[in-house]
């Protein structure tokens, strides 16, 4: 079968990890990133972001994209961000095995993101992640006149695509072609890549559970089944109004408003440094 016939050869170093983000959250959400998750793949993950930030320069280097993208959540600037990824991703040079998208509001579990990955072949097409509605988008094709129906996976959960997968795409996604792409369907850019996937290249989203935006429940989550999610969200900056993780592995005079900080101490006891880890 073509499932489970790559378990030794997967590692860290065959994912490309790309995060989209913007220059007002690069303080308040790049730090927590970079001081959790990103210890675990550093010489994997990079930022795309709008600007040039020169302090996050310093630290990243060459791991932080400016994309020169506008500065905007608007539909165009976010598919502007998706197709450097993209674009990225095809042209590193060593032939990644995976591409692997998330945003910056995602904690990345990077253990758990390598052990689902070992089970798909990346010779084979695969595109992994998570839907946020049910049923497929329906869509009227403007040019042939009839309704179309695609899933996508929810960029804000994370998303992965197999090299095989990649290379497909290239004609039609490649070197900004994927923002012309989101022109025509006029939708964002995660449902853009699931329009170019399913509908153009007629493959089929894979749903992996394991995956979560902010569009679900964060306190859903059992704390004794975090270790096997591979990604978390979290939203709302307002007290009575967040969705965040119900776990609080820190002391309450520290700011873990995002509870990224108690996942990773709580996933990775030897790696938290926050040394207020006192909460069983
Ligand atoms: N983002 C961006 N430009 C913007 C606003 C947001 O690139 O002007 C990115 C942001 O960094 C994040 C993603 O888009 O990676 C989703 O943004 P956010 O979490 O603020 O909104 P959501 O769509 O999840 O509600
Ligand atoms: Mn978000």
């Amino acid at each position: 079968s073509m499932i489970k016939t790559n378990e030794s050869q997967t590692n860290i170093d065959d994912i490309f990890i790309t995060v989209k983000t913007t220059r007002i959250f690069h303080k308040s959400r790049l730090d927590i990133i970079l001081d959790t998750w990103y210890t675990l793949a550093k010489n994997q993950t990079y930022f795309f972001t709008d600007n040039n930030d020169p302090y996050y320069r310093q630290i990243l280097g060459d791991h932080i994209v400016n994309t020169n993208c506008s500065v905007s959540h608007n539909r165009k600037a976010l598919c502007c961000k998706m197709s450097v990824e993209f674009d990225y991703y095809i042209h590193n040079d060593d032939n990644k095995k995976w591409w692997c998208h998330f945003d910056d509001d995602n904690y990345v579990n990077i253990p758990k993101l390598i052990e689902l990955l070992r089970h798909y072949d990346p010779i084979y097409d695969w595109y992994l992640g998570k839907t946020s509605i049910k049923q497929p988008l329906e869509i009227d094709d403007r040019e042939f006149k009839k309704k179309i129906h695609f899933s996508f996976a929810t960029g804000g959960a994370g998303f992965c695509i197999s090299r095989a997968l990649a290379l497909k795409m290239i004609s039609v996604a490649s070197n900004g072609q994927l923002i012309s792409v989101g022109d025509r369907i006029r939708l964002p850019d995660d449902v853009t890549i699931g329009y170019i996937i399913e509908h153009m290249l007629d493959k089929k989203l894979t749903e992996i559970d394991e995956f979560h935006s902010h569009l679900e429940p964060m306190a859903m989550l059992e704390k004794n089944s975090l270790k096997n999610q591979v990604s978390f969200s979290y939203s709302g900056n307002n007290i009575n109004n967040r969705n965040v993780l119900q776990i609080n592995q820190l002391d309450s005079i520290q700011n873990d408003s995002t509870r990224f900080y108690s996942l990773h101490c709580y996933l990775f006891p030897s790696l938290c440094g926050w040394k207020k880890f006192d909460k069983q």
